[in-house]
């Protein structure tokens, strides 16, 4: 009985997911070498998954998604020409950020809030969110960096994520982060550039260090093809409604065009 009831309940989610594709992009045809990523992009819940079982105030919160990050994501892939790949199902649902075989992969617990709908979940429950949400959006990621490869463009990863203000608890002071781990070539740039701006509070590698346990963009596509890359941090209050997402998208722009340019000098010759 239950293996029927899985099947069905899989098959309702296919049908769902197949409607409403995981993977959004902009400008997919962008000319700049920056390609940008946003794996916290959204927050839907496929309608078969009844909302994970938490409320509507929990499924807007942070927990289920990185708030902000879409606006200033798609801002900025338009004002560079970059390419953008982004994620619409929420991390709850199964997090883009994580490695599949990660316990946090499907998490039971956010922050302080249980997870209903993620709880006792057979290897088969899982499967179909790996198979329909996590692996496609990184196959499109993988893809896009191999035919950018075989053109012969350069690549340049910046992956896009906001914060929350308060984390159990706890004030975090940063306006913004940058975020790595064994590569720093464009985050050193990255904070320099911030510092120079004046009036930020620039976390290194805070809120939040990249691991390998606890990421998957970073490590996967940037590390492993020794592509220059950065995450990014936004704290979330900054960019909560269209005015902050302006103000934010403006400034990184301003600041990765001045990046590109220190990379390539060429490129003002044309
Ligand atoms: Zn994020």
């Amino acid at each position: 009985m239950s293996l029927i009831v899985n099947r069905a309940a899989s098959s309702s989610l296919r049908d769902e997911i197949a409607q409403v594709p995981p993977v959004v992009e902009v400008s997919p045809h962008g000319s700049s070498p920056f390609l940008l990523t946003c794996d916290h992009y959204g927050r839907l819940i496929p309608p078969s998954l009844h909302q994970l079982g938490i409320d509507d105030t929990q499924a807007r919160r942070h927990i289920a998604w990185d708030i902000g990050i879409a606006g200033v994501a798609e801002r900025i892939s338009q004002a560079l020409d970059a390419h953008l790949i982004a994620q619409r199902y929420s991390r709850l649902v199964i997090d883009c950020n994580r490695p599949w075989e990660a316990a946090s992969s499907i998490p039971l617990l956010s922050e302080a809030t249980a997870i209903p709908g993620n709880e006792g979940l057979s290897a088969d429950d899982k499967a179909p969110r790996r198979d329909l949400i996590f692996t496609p959006y990184h196959a499109r990621i993988a893809q896009v960096l191999d035919a950018r490869h075989t053109e012969g463009r350069p690549t340049v990863l910046v992956a896009l994520h906001s914060f929350t203000p308060i984390y159990a608890g706890v004030a975090r002071p940063w306006h913004i982060g940058a975020l790595y781990h064994r590569d720093d070539r464009l985050p050193k740039r990255l904070l320099e550039a911030l510092r120079a701006e004046g009036d930020l509070v620039v976390g290194d590698n805070e809120p939040y260090a990249v691991s390998d346990d606890s990421d998957y963009t970073i490590p996967v596509h940037g590390e492993r093809r020794g592509l220059m890359h950065t995450g990014i941090e936004i704290r979330q209050d900054l960019i909560a409604d269209p005015a902050g997402e302006k103000i934010w998208a403006d400034r990184l722009t301003r600041i990765l065009r001045a990046i590109e340019l220190e990379l390539h000098p060429k490129v003002m010759e044309g």
